[in-house]
């Protein structure tokens, strides 16, 4: 079994980290789901209430494939930052721009998607921006840089860009191939199961 598909199945949740396979019937989750390992197939166990605590905050971290160290200083920016901890957090993350270029379908896997940042195949507003982690700011407009537009990962992705949600917060031209940041995103923009309060009590023991 792929180890990340273990992910989720460690999580009960789909964290969709292997792009189309995700939605097909190959899915682990679909196939298989309990935990992995010799007894994976025991009933899950009722959490403590840390227990329930450290499991989201895993799925969150997992979800945007970060280090414990990484997730954490996410953390302390949004606690200093004004309004809801949980929520400046979660919208931090989506403004990663690893996150974006999937969430613009450029991508099929936020792994993927921070391979071509990584490899210099996204300009930001023109200028190539090779940090996964660079947070994009509204109006900023980004695309696959020309030389790399011929790229078979990203024609096929941009292909079946109409069977992808993008979020509403984003606005995509595939046939120029160029996404653009509408506004930030808002909590209800982010549509997965995520009790953030949870990893807020985490971090607040
Ligand atoms: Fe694997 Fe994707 Fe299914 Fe997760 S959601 S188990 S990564 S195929």
């Amino acid at each position: 079994m792929d180890a990340v598909c273990r992910l989720c199945r460690r999580e009960n949740v789909k964290l969709f980290l292997k792009g189309d396979r995700c939605l097909s019937d190959k899915c682990a989750i679909n196939k298989r789901n309990y935990a992995p390992g010799l007894h994976g197939q025991r009933r899950r166990t009722k959490l403590s209430e840390y227990g329930l605590q450290l499991r989201e905050k895993q799925k969150v971290k997992r979800t945007y494939g970060l280090m414990e160290s990484q997730f954490r200083s996410y953390f302390q920016k949004a606690a200093r930052a004004q309004g809801v901890t949980g929520i400046n957090l979660l919208v931090l993350l989506e403004r990663r721009l690893d996150n974006v270029v999937y969430r613009m379908g450029f991508a099929d896997s936020r792994a993927q998607a921070r391979q071509l940042v990584r490899h210099g195949h996204v300009r930001v507003n023109g200028r190539k921006v090779n940090i996964p982690s660079f947070l994009i700011k509204q109006g900023d407009a980004v695309e696959p840089r020309e030389k790399s537009r011929h790229m078979e990962v990203i024609r096929g992705n941009m292909e079946h860009i109409a069977q992808k949600q993008i979020p509403e917060w984003l606005h995509v031209d595939a046939t120029a191939m160029r996404g653009v940041v509408q506004t930030l995103p808002s909590r209800e923009d982010i549509t997965m199961p995520i009790q953030e309060q949870l990893i807020v009590e985490l971090y607040s023991k």
